[in-house]
């Protein structure tokens, strides 16, 4: 159902760019949902790692480049992820806006978004940071569990399916992503100090909004929407 700040959003017919920063594993994909329903789907979710698993599935050129650098827990090159970000958001659904989850992922993707934004006229990003610490995402991380099919996940300890190994939403099998293995997970994390963590730096203080992604869903929920409000309120 769309809330008080989706109608406003609507009235207003500005534009919106959220980008949802955090290590991986803290929760992006379940608040970004969240989020995208709240505003009544008037913007898109990107997830650049939705992007790239959906080019190997196809087997693309893309998706056989990316394919070994992602399965060792390293970073795409700059090049090659701000192309394909580029053109996605050249898509119809992203007039109004769109939320990003999983990029920028480092200084010089960050610097790529600014010029593409300014270039399309669409406003600074409202930059939501989820902060989780190592050892709670590594235990989140080897037991999350994806379907097979429609992508849904769940979690063996803290939401589990209601039959073991199938989805709850179509009964196809449950996997474990390629990346959501121990080793890889610890590689993932210290790509994420080196690389990402700068990034929050690039943002100015009244566009970033820290907050503790170690809590449950509801209430992380509920600051994130607090935060928007309070954004968009000052804007009106
Ligand atoms: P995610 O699903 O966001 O955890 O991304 C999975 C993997 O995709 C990452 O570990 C990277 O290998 C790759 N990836 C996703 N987004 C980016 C990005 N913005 N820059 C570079 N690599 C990325």
């Amino acid at each position: 159902m769309q809330s008080r700040f989706g109608k406003l959003f609507d009235a207003i017919q500005s534009s919106l760019i959220i980008l949802l920063y955090g290590p991986p594993g803290c929760g992006k994909g379940t608040q970004g949902r969240l989020i995208i329903e709240w505003l009544g789907n008037t913007i898109p979710s990107i997830s650049t790692g939705d992007m790239l698993r959906a080019e190997i599935a196809a087997r693309t050129p893309l998706g056989r480049e990316v394919q070994s650098i992602m399965a060792a827990g390293g970073l795409v090159p700059d090049g090659l992820i701000n192309a394909a970000l580029c053109s996605r958001i050249q898509q119809p659904d992203c007039t109004r806006g769109f939320m990003l989850d999983g990029y920028p992922r480092t200084v010089e993707q960050a610097e790529y978004l600014d010029n593409l934004l300014a270039s399309r006229n669409l406003p600074s990003p409202i930059v939501i940071h989820l902060d989780v610490p190592a050892d709670v995402l590594v235990g989140r991380m080897v037991s999350r569990r994806q379907c097979s099919q429609c992508g849904e996940m769940f979690n063996i300890l803290s939401k589990r399916p209601k039959v073991v190994g199938r989805c709850d939403v179509d009964g196809s099998p449950l996997i474990m992503r390629q990346d959501d293995h121990e080793d890889v997970i610890r590689e993932r994390l210290r790509t994420y100090e080196k690389l990402t963590r700068p990034v929050v730096a690039h943002y100015p203080s009244d566009r970033y909004f820290q907050i503790s992604g170690d809590r449950s869903t509801p209430y992380i929920f509920e600051e994130i929407t607090g935060i928007l409000e309070s954004v968009m309120d000052a804007k009106t």
